[in-house]
């Protein structure tokens, strides 16, 4: 099998080589300032590839400026121009940045002619080193894919497939590939799919994996790991963005949490043990994931990070099997007789540690877990994953964008109103996005939508119909309640 790696800069995609970690900022890129600056908090979080908004000529000009300073600052990160749908946009940043990001969706929805186009911009990035990727999110597919196919994981493969096919027409592999929904199922099984579909074809394109508007907090980072780990458990995929409606730095260990779990081995030790306890006869697994016990020694393991391991670590395990209804529930307070106690946790680091050598280690570490996390938190956690999976809905459903250079407004601060507003309106499917150029397709499914329309303005959405429009944004959250509440 022709396996091709993509080379971003020094970055090399795809092959054998490790899970790449990525992340966007959300700065406006003409505010050259604050981009560089969250440039920099990026890299010093660990990130191996920053992507911008580059919408129009103008963000391509301080794209290059951006790039300049980072490179006079020792900074020689690779810079992806997120584009969407301009086509000379897309060749004027095929020179300056590192990849290219195209909706190839958009790109035909704008461009009649968009294979003369699609080749253009092909020719120029072959003449600058410049990478590709091919970015379909569902509900932004192409009107002649959706007539045909729906707006269906099929439809995703097909589209994408075109795609790859005209790069091969012109002899361009530079190629990475991604088909993002904020649906797990639809996600996994699109990239399934494709990846099939590349087989058969005998050329596999590197796959840039993530679950699009997956939300903020657990409930972000529990999705993202469902659906990422699912496909890498599979070994499908070779750089992975974890979506969070936060400070985009946050994503950066968030995806180190993955990618390591699964580069490191961890995964399948874990996994063995959950497949012996599955034919040992258990209908509920136990969660055997630990905080690394190092990290009690060195680190407060009551920290947002200590737990913020643990979801997702817990989530790559068990949210495939889930996914796949290998397992219909799994049990994430283990049968512990104690209660939790933080007081006492570090007190028994030592005596953690001597146990994991011994033939009881896999209790012990349940014991370890279970004096760190407190059983409320843990069932909390338990139903974020059954929901991520989409194996059981006890909360409403949230679509969030992470946002980019495009939000119009607060979309963090936006959204935890939102869903502070809206908790206890279990089964709803509630979508808050930051722009209105991509907002209404990507937010796919969703049975109400608040959309930043830019000018302090907000639509709110039902269904895909617009039935409020231009809303000043300090009303907006009340007329969104409002229009569900008298549905
Ligand atoms: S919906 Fe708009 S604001 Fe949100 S991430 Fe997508 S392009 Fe950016």
């Amino acid at each position: 099998m022709n396996k091709l790696s993509v080379k971003v800069k020094n970055l090399v995609i795809g092959g054998n080589s490790p899970i790449v970690v990525q992340t966007m900022c959300n700065t406006h890129t003409q505010d050259i300032e604050a981009s560089i600056a969250q440039c920099k908090d990026m890299v010093a979080a660990g990130t191996q590839m920053i992507r911008l908004t580059t919408q129009g000529l103008d963000e391509v000009n301080a794209l290059r400026v951006i790039k300049e300073q980072l490179h006079a600052a020792g900074i020689h990160i690779p810079l992806v121009a997120d584009v969407h749908f301009n086509s000379d946009v897309a060749i004027a940043a095929a020179k300056v940045a590192d990849k290219v990001r195209i909706n190839p969706g958009n790109f035909a929805q704008v461009h009649k002619d968009a294979a003369v186009q699609f080749k253009k911009f092909l020719e120029i990035c072959k003449e600058n080193n410049t990478a590709v990727r091919i970015g379909l999110n569902h509900g932004s597919l192409g009107e002649e894919i959706v007539n045909k196919y729906g707006n269906t994981p099929l439809g995703m493969k097909e589209a994408v497939m075109q795609w790859l096919s005209m790069c091969k027409e012109n002899d361009f592999y530079n190629v990475v590939v991604s088909l993002k929904a904020s649906n797990t199922v639809v996600m996994t099984e699109a990239y399934r799919l494709l990846h099939n579909a590349m087989q058969e074809d005998g050329m596999l394109f590197p796959l840039h994996l993530g679950v699009t508007e997956a939300g903020n907090g657990d409930q972000g980072r529990i999705k993202s790991a469902v659906g990422i780990g699912a496909l890498l458990k599979d070994g499908i995929g070779d750089t992975i963005r974890v979506s969070l409606t936060e400070n985009p730095v946050n994503e950066i260990p968030a995806g180190h949490t993955i990618a390591n779990f699964f580069e490191s081995g961890e995964n399948e030790i874990l996994l063995d043990s959950v497949m012996a306890q599955i034919r040992r006869g258990s209908s509920k697994p136990e969660a055997i994931i630990s905080v690394n016990s190092a990290l009690c020694g060195n680190t407060d393991t009551r920290s947002q990070d200590a737990w913020n391991e643990f979801i997702i670590k817990a989530s790559c395990l068990f949210g495939p099997l889930l996914l796949d209804k290998q397992i219909d529930d799994f049990d994430a307070v283990p049968n512990f007789s104690h209660a939790h106690n933080h007081d006492h946790e570090c007190e028994h680091t030592n005596e953690h540690s001597s146990d994991h050598e011994s033939n009881d280690a896999e209790e012990q570490i349940f014991v370890e877990m279970k004096k760190i996390f407190s059983a409320d938190r843990l069932v909390e956690f338990k139903e974020n994953l059954m929901q991520a999976a989409r194996r059981k809905f006890t909360h409403p459903e949230y679509i969030a964008c992470p946002g980019c250079g495009r939000t119009q407004y607060n979309l963090e601060q936006t959204f935890n109103e939102v869903k502070r507003r809206t908790a206890h309106m279990k089964g709803l499917k509630i979508a808050v996005m930051g722009c209105i150029v991509n907002g209404p397709g990507e937010m796919a499914d969703a049975d109400y939508g608040y959309v930043g329309q830019g000018g302090h303005k907000v639509t709110i959405y039902k269904g895909k119909t617009p039935v409020l429009k231009s809303v000043p944004e300090d009303q907006a959250i009340n007329a969104l309640i409002k229009i569900i509440s008298e549905s």
